[in-house]
């Protein structure tokens, strides 16, 4: 059985050697843990062996788990937003990465402003189209950016998004790379850098890093598996194994 330390050693060399590879520094990337279904004990042992942006996919879930984590982690709300859960998000979320649509950054602007601060975000894209994802078609993306851009609580650090799932992580480089010419057109239609590019997980986040990544969403590699009951599997993105 492995434990935290080693599988925590494992995708930090991952990351390395990814970066080696394309001449990055591994200081500039985040390394989120996904703790979707897993308990806060685990949480813990990952936060003891010094991760400290970790993800979660659900509100509710979230809600239940953090009391239980130790305090000054930064947790980022990656799993997709319903409107009546919106008002806990922005209270509970440093960062909210699925932004998926106009309506919802609406109303986090509108919860965000009613408590007095702004709200860190990305804009999740469906880079392929993929009618089971959530996101910005890229089309919409550059044609709403401006708009979203202008909710003055809103706080747009950059885009996100979930790649196909591919047995050949190899086959999700144009999707990561889509990504990175998106976030260099937004950026242009701003005149302001975009910093953030939020994609890879298990399976394929050698290709994100290459492709620019400057966070990755690792749940299986640094957890183990995770326990899904019926209700659980309503989580469309809980669909990818790493
Ligand atoms: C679950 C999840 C991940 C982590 O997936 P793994 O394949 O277990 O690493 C990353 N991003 C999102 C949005 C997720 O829902």
């Amino acid at each position: 059985m492995e434990d935290a330390e080693s599988r925590l050693a494992q995708v930090q060399q991952r990351i390395s050697l990814a970066c080696e590879r394309v001449g990055r520094d591994p200081a500039e990337i985040t390394l989120q843990a996904v703790s979707k279904f897993h308990p806060a004990a685990s949480v813990s042992e990952l936060h003891q062996l010094g991760i400290r942006c970790f993800g979660e996919s659900r509100v509710q879930e979230a809600r239940m788990k953090i009391p239980q984590c130790p305090g000054g982690i930064e947790w980022h709300l990656v799993g997709h937003l319903q409107s009546n859960k919106c008002k806990d998000a922005v209270s509970l979320f440093k960062m909210i990465e699925s932004v998926d649509r106009m309506d919802i950054a609406q109303e986090i602007q509108r919860h965000a402003d009613s408590r007095g601060k702004s709200m860190p975000v990305l804009l999740e894209v469906n880079v392929a189209g993929e009618s089971s994802k959530f996101g910005w078609s890229p089309e919409a993306l550059l044609r709403d950016f401006l708009e979203v851009n202008s909710l003055d609580r809103l706080e747009i650090y950059g885009l996100m998004t979930i790649a196909p799932y591919t047995a050949q992580p190899e086959r999700a480089r144009p999707w990561f790379a889509k990504l990175r010419e998106l976030r260099d057109a937004c950026a242009d239609l701003l005149s302001a850098p975009l910093p953030v590019l939020s994609m890879g997980m298990s399976g394929d986040l050698e290709v994100a890093v290459e492709e620019g990544a400057t966070i990755v969403r690792v749940g299986t590699a640094l957890f183990g598996p995770r326990q899904r009951t019926s209700k659980m599997r309503s989580d469309a993105t809980d669909d990818r194994e790493g």
